[in-house]
Formats: structure tokens, C-alpha cells, sequence
């Protein structure tokens, strides 16, 4: 109900107001005067390449509310209430920054991809504030890949494709997330120049059943290609599922099957990387 609702935007107020501390575990500080609603953490989903054996060409960044009494809520139970109390720009910032430092220690033909609320797009200084946020962690935009929905680009505004067009004047990778699910006017969606096409996983689940699942996929695909444009599907669960998508000629592939979404120091795919590069500190003596 809406009182509960106000209650977790109080909450994540005052989480968002003390930095989101993204070390959990310290649930009460003694000298602490309010109280301790927890902390956000990301975690991290790879994306795969579709040939070549699958290797992770990526990851998506997905927001996680390590609440001290509710336990670990996902964003489809806080994203909602962040953007009805305005807080979504805070929370986005929050999440992008992290993003970003983290990838830099990722080897370099990998990107990071992180969500982007239609609010926060409709911020006219947008791409100025993602320009800083890269200057600040030192990760190259070409590395970057910003997920927007196609209720982003739907209302008709000029604003939202300038800002588009500056994000990627600098490199930074436009894609269009949950593909299939909106209202999408193909015409109009193409207007926006856009890198990727994220299919939603309402079509991969149809795969391997009766339904036009794999018709659907095959245009949206075909015609991706014909644009230049990338493709990941999205909730692929199955090996059946893998090879289908890749035969069609899918560009990556997400999903369970290869990952859940994990905390970053689950993360394993990238770390030989990271210790190859030096970046990891060897913690003489420990036993893992
Ligand atoms: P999304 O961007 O479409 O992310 C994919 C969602 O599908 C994630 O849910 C992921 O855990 C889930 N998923 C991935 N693979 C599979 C699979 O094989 N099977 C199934 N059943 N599910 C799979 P999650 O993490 O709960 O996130 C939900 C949505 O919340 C995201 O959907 C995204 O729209 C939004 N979101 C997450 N983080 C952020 C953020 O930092 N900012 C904003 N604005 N939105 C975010
Ligand atoms: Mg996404
Ligand atoms: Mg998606
Ligand atoms: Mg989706």
C-alpha cells in the first residue's frame, strides 16, 4: 500500500543520504543515532559472445538493496519507489560510479552496461554528468554501455536525442533494453542511432515451444544486422537456448544459464585478468 511504499522511500533516503556504504555486514553502529537501513551493492551479470565458445564479452550492473531488517530486495521492489520519490537520480549516479570504477579493472575489450531510468534522461546535463563520472573512475566511454527502454525514447523529445547523440559523440554505447515489450515503433526507435538491441526474455522463454518465439527473434535479429546493430538476448536458460540464439545469428547471449547476476567478489570470469594485470593483492598464506 502507499504506506508502505513512503516508508522504503524513507528508507532509501537515508541510505542514499549516508553514500551507500558498499561494505554490508556492518548492520549497527552503537554510536550511530538513526537508524541503519542497510546498503545498495551491485552485482554483476555477464553477457557472453555468441561465437568463439562463449566468451564473456561483458557485464550488466544490477542494483541490489541489502536491507537490514527485509533481507536482499531486488529492483523491481525499490526502483519504482526511487523514481516516484525522486530519487532515482541519486541511486542511478550511485550505481553508475560504482560501475565504472569496478570495469577499470576488467580487461579492456570488456564493457560494463548499466540501466538507465527515463528520468534520468529527461536530466538535461545527462552526458555531462556520465562524461565526469568516466573522468573520474578513468574508464574509456567506449567501455560503457547505457541500457535505456524504449519508454524512454517513446515521448517525443528533442531533448532526449540530443542527449543521446552527445552520449555517443563520445563513444559511450547506446542500447535499447527489454526489446519486443514496449509500444516499439521501429521507425521512431531508429531515429535514435542506437548500438544494441537487448531482446526480451519473454521471446527466448517461447523457444523450443509451439509459439512464434523464434520467428519473432529471427526478424528482430535479421533486421539488426541489416542495420549494423548488435543483439543479446536476454533469460537464456537452456543449452537448447544457446545454440538456437546463436544459430540465428544473435550477437551475445545473457541468462542463467551462464550466470545469475553476482556480487562482484563472486565475479571469477574476469580475474585472471585483473591478477594478470597486477590488480589484485596477493594475500600471502591465505587458503581459499
Ligand atoms: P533488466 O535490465 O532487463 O535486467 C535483467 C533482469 O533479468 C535482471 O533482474 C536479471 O536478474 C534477470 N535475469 C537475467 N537472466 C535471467 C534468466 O536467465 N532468467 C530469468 N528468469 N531472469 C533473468 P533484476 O536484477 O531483478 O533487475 C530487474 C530490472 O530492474 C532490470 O531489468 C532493470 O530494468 C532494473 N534495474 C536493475 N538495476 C537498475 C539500476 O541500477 N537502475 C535502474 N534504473 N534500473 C535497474
Ligand atoms: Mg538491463
Ligand atoms: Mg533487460
Ligand atoms: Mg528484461
Amino acid at each position: 500500500g502507499r504506506n508502505a511504499r513512503d516508508i522504503l522511500k524513507n528508507e532509501l533516503r537515508e541510505v542514499l543520504a549516508k553514500g551507500t556504504s558498499s561494505t554490508p555486514g556492518l548492520q549497527s553502529d552503537p554510536i550511530a543515532t538513526k537508524p541503519d537501513f542497510g546498503s545498495l551493492e551491485v552485482y554483476y551479470q555477464t553477457v557472453h559472445r555468441a561465437e568463439g565458445g562463449y566468451p564473456a564479452s561483458g557485464a550488466e550492473a544490477l542494483v541490489r538493496w541489502r536491507h537490514s531488517q527485509r533481507g536482499l530486495l531486488t529492483p523491481a521492489s525499490f526502483i519504482p519507489v526511487a523514481e516516484e520519490g525522486g530519487l532515482i537520480d541519486a541511486l542511478g549516479f550511485w550505481v553508475l560510479r560504482e560501475a565504472c570504477r569496478t570495469a577499470c579493472k576488467w580487461p579492456e575489450h570488456t564493457f560494463v552496461a548499466v540501466n538507465v531510468s527515463p528520468a534520468q534522461l529527461r536530466r538535461p546535463n545527462f552526458a555531462e554528468e556520465v562524461f565526469a563520472v568516466l573522468e573520474e573512475s578513468g574508464l574509456p566511454p567506449s567501455r560503457l554501455e547505457l541500457e535505456l527502454t524504449e519508454s524512454s525514447l517513446i515521448e517525443d523529445n528533442s531533448d532526449v536525442y540530443s542527449v543521446l547523440q552527445s552520449l555517443r559523440s563520445q563513444g559511450i554505447q547506446i542500447s535499447l533494453d527489454d526489446f519486443g515489450t514496449g509500444f516499439s515503433c521501429l521507425s521512431h526507435l531508429m531515429r535514435f542511432d542506437i548500438d544494441r538491441i537487448k531482446i526480451d526474455r519473454s521471446f527466448v522463454s517461447l523457444l523450443g515451444t509451439k509459439a512464434n518465439g523464434a520467428a519473432i527473434i529471427g526478424a528482430i535479429v535479421a533486421l539488426s544486422r541489416n542495420l549494423g546493430i548488435s543483439t543479446t538476448a536476454e533469460g537464456v536458460e537452456t543449452e537448447y537456448q544457446r545454440d538456437f540464439l546463436a544459430a540465428l545469428g544473435c550477437t551475445d547471449l545473457q541468462g542463467y544459464f551462464f550466470s545469475k547476476p553476482v556480487p562482484l567478489r563472486e565475479l571469477d570470469c574476469f580475474r585472471e585478468a585483473e591478477s594478470a594485470a597486477g590488480l589484485l593483492t596477493p594475500i600471502s598464506g591465505a587458503v581459499a
